[in-house]
């Protein structure tokens, strides 16, 4: 019913459910991709890895040890010892452009855009979040080549600044940093750009400020509403949406990072904004509501019942393990 309720609420605007084949036409969904149609936008959450955030990442926090407590134990066994994580990109398909928001880790997300159908050489425009290394470590080929041969790559220029340093010092970062964008600025594909900034006619960057000096989200106008892929503003669902004055320690200012989220909670719930999220259950897709006190709900969209047929049903968002997600040393789930 819930699975219904949100379809009707956020995704009858957009006429889908009129469209021939009903439910069957929303979606599309294999291993690790999920694509939905919303209005002229074709989104495709893809899967990197999944892990599991120590207790420790998010403590000492805003919120008291005992509060944590508590929300982990309402949250079930799913937060008995730790926090489960999940690292997600997003595909855009929009006009004759391809967006893809966030690299991933690795060479994980070109293979499920592959499994999606589509190939990396079609990526018209990367957009990346932020520099941390579970966003930007996908941009570069093994060989050290472009990962997306003919994409145009657009990275925060706030970031560029606090992660490449210009007078040669290094942060925690910075490495990967030069690594995952030499190429592209070897082939005069980078683009940094302002806070705020339009990336493409319709495409707009969001400042995001907080987990990291020029964290960006991406707004797509789209004749079925707004769709916003809001980047790292949530790594632990069930405690950020109820209290999300939490923060995470890979947060670089993180009363700013309270403060971010709190605004754009505010914004998705009025703005009835079609939200994605790098690390939220995939597919990672969904709306959000106010909840309780000063609290906000996540409501994720569902895949559409599979059609009656033989076999297990596919297992939408299964994704490899990546133990490394739980080493808070590793560029994982940052
Ligand atoms: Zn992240």
């Amino acid at each position: 019913m819930k699975a219904m309720l949100f379809l009707q609420a956020a995704l009858l605007a957009a006429a889908l459910l009129s469209a021939p084949g009903g439910r069957e036409a929303l979606a599309a969904e294999g291993e690790g991709w999920f694509t939905v149609q919303y209005g002229d936008l074709t989104v495709t959450a893809l899967s990197d890895s999944t892990g599991r955030m120590p207790y420790s990442l998010f403590l000492p926090s805003e919120i008291s040890p005992a509060d944590f407590a508590a929300l982990a134990g309402q949250a079930g066994p799913e937060y008995a010892d730790s926090v489960p994580s999940w690292i997600n990109a997003f595909l855009v398909r929009k006009g004759d452009s391809l967006f893809l928001v966030d690299a991933g880790t690795g060479t994980g997300i070109a293979d499920r855009i592959r499994a999606a159908g589509y190939a990396p050489e079609a990526v018209t425009h990367v957009i990346v979040t932020h520099f941390h290394g579970d966003h930007i470590g996908g941009l570069a080929a093994e060989g050290g080549g472009k990962a997306f041969p003919n994409a145009v790559l657009f990275a925060p220029k706030r970031d560029e600044e606090y992660f490449i340093p210009s007078d040669g010092s290094e942060v925690s970062g910075t490495d990967l940093a030069r690594r995952a964008t030499a190429p592209y600025r070897a082939d005069g594909t980078y683009r940094p750009f302002e806070p705020g900034s339009q990336i493409a006619p319709g495409v707009n960057s969001v400042s995001l400020w907080g987990h990291t000096p020029g964290h960006s989200g991406f707004r797509f106008e789209g004749t079925g509403g707004p769709f916003l892929a809001w980047g790292d503003i949530v790594h632990a669902y069930l405690i950020q949406f109820p209290r999300p004055e939490a923060t995470v320690s890979y947060d670089v200012d993180r009363p700013s990072a309270a403060e971010t989220r709190k605004r754009v909670f505010n914004e998705a719930a009025d703005g009835k904004l079609l939200v994605a999220g790098a690390h939220l259950p995939f597919p990672a897709l969904g709306t959000v509501s106010r909840a309780q006190g000063a609290g906000f709900a996540w409501h994720p969209y569902l895949p559409p019942e599979p059609a009656a047929a033989d076999g297990p049903k596919p297992e939408a968002g299964a994704a490899p393990a990546s133990p490394e997600a739980e080493a808070p040393a590793a560029d994982q789930a940052k």
